[in-house]
């Protein structure tokens, strides 16, 4: 029997022609759940009418201006704002334009603090294994242990992995593994990059905020910079504003800190890169050279700055928080159920994310990123009213914080049902080869 979705990645994309709080609809009228938040940037719901009506006060004063030897009020201010929120020891705020980009931004700061400070033998970059920081090219090096980037590791800079801590290996050996480089190349490393709280694209990977703290402090004593990849765990995801407030409660800093996603509640692609004063201060001079020559022509787009704002400023009523922590005790009540489930291993939850795997074991099938069975999950969701986007064999709940309880309810309703049929196709017999 031929696989039933030998051309799933020729499906057509869903053709959604409006967003409204946390669902999407397609041209026929159909609703859908958007349970993944669109990759995670939609925090606030969709269309959110006070994000778009800034944007919209913000087009008729001022679309937008070339952020070089320029500024403008939305960015002074965003900045300004985005300090006054941001964990110590944060000072200063470097705009770029996506995810990917604020992590160029800060591999780059990183690199070219030491050799402004005369240290450019400091040049190694530490990360962790499965962390995913993007698809630019220092961003895919320091993710490539992600198993994304397989055409273009030729092209890749070296970095060092040592283990996250997680799944086969304990803290203490993820420990050991960073005490081990640190003791014998500290001079050679400029910084330590991490995903803190979540790894999210290698299949939502948890972290303790104790061990990121250590791997911080350890870095610290060793004079190795500490960069967050905080691109989706900022902006209340795992619970708090910044998954660094977490991490300080345990004693551990970082020297830089990169957000995009939620920045803007998921309205305009902008990006920040924030950092310590101690690393601004090592690029004033009067030489050009010792600059951060880093600009794109939408540096600091103040359609974005005025939705990071609008958003930004959604984050000081009440009623934010108490939707975030409604989604949480949603998927911490809902924890026990799946964990006697037969068909799932390791549920989950961080704040408003709750993941789990589908038990491999159950099915012959491959559970790959993109693999048949995993599309015919995307599917089944979508015919029942939902949109996920499971990464390999982890099935994660990701939803805007204005999900309502009754449609997270529903989705774990829906969910039961999917498990049912996922259960129905993989029991030996007929049918089971269909993947
Ligand atoms: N870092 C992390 C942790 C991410 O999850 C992502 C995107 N999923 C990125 C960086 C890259 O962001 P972007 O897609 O906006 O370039």
């Amino acid at each position: 029997m031929a696989p039933v979705y030998a051309n799933a990645n020729r499906r057509p994309p869903l053709a959604v022609v409006r967003g409204d709080g946390e669902f999407l609809f397609d041209a026929h009228g159909n609703k859908y759940f958007d349970a993944v938040s669109s990759w995670w940037v939609n925090i606030h719901g969709h269309s959110n009418p006070t994000i778009a009506q800034a944007i919209a006060n913000q087009a008729l004063e001022l679309e937008h201006v070339m952020f070089a030897g320029v500024t403008h009020p939305p960015a002074a201010l965003l900045a300004e704002k985005l300090i006054q929120h941001a964990p110590a020891p944060m000072a200063k705020v470097f705009y770029s334009d996506n995810g990917s980009t604020a992590i160029e931004v800060a591999l780059k700061m990183a690199f070219q603090y030491w050799q402004n400070k005369g240290m450019g033998a400091k040049k190694r970059v530490v990360a962790l294994e499965g962390g995913y920081h993007g698809d630019t090219f220092g961003a895919m090096a320091a993710g490539r242990s992600s198993g994304f980037y397989d055409p273009f590791t030729p092209w890749l800079f070296q970095v060092d992995f040592i283990p996250t801590g997680i799944c086969a290996c304990t803290e203490e050996e993820a420990l050991a593994a960073l005490d081990q480089l640190l003791a014998t190349s500290a001079e050679e490393i400029a910084a330590l990059i991490l995903e803190p709280l979540i790894q999210g694209a290698s299949g939502m990977r948890f972290m303790r905020a104790a061990h990121v703290a250590e791997l911080c402090k350890r870095c610290e004593a060793a004079g190795v910079l500490v960069i967050f990849d905080e691109v989706f765990t900022a902006f209340g995801r795992t619970g708090t504003l910044f998954s660094a407030d977490q991490v300080a409660q345990f004693g551990g800093h970082a020297d830089i800190i990169c957000i995009s996603k939620g920045l803007t509640g998921g309205f305009m692609p902008m990006a920040a890169t924030l950092t310590s004063q101690a690393v601004y201060d090592a690029f004033l001079s009067d030489q050009v050279g010792h600059a951060l020559l880093h600009g794109h022509s939408y540096t600091a787009n103040p359609l974005g700055c005025a939705a990071a704002l609008a958003s930004l400023a959604l984050f000081n009523e009440e009623s934010t928080w108490a939707n975030i922590r409604h989604i949480e005790a949603t998927h911490q009540r809902w924890l026990p159920t799946l964990a006697c489930h037969p068909l799932i291993e390791n549920p989950r939850v961080c704040g408003t994310v709750a993941a789990f795997e589908l038990k491999s074991s159950h099915s012959q099938c491959g559970l790959g990123y993109g693999s048949n069975a995993s599309q015919w999950i995307r599917q089944t969701f979508l015919e029942l009213g939902i949109v996920v986007r499971p990464l390999g064999n982890t099935v994660y709940w990701v939803p805007p914080y204005c999900t309502t309880p009754e449609t997270l309810e529903n989705a774990y309703q829906t969910l039961i049902q999917v498990l049912q049929r996922w259960g129905t196709l993989i029991a030996p017999g007929p049918g089971s080869e269909l993947f």
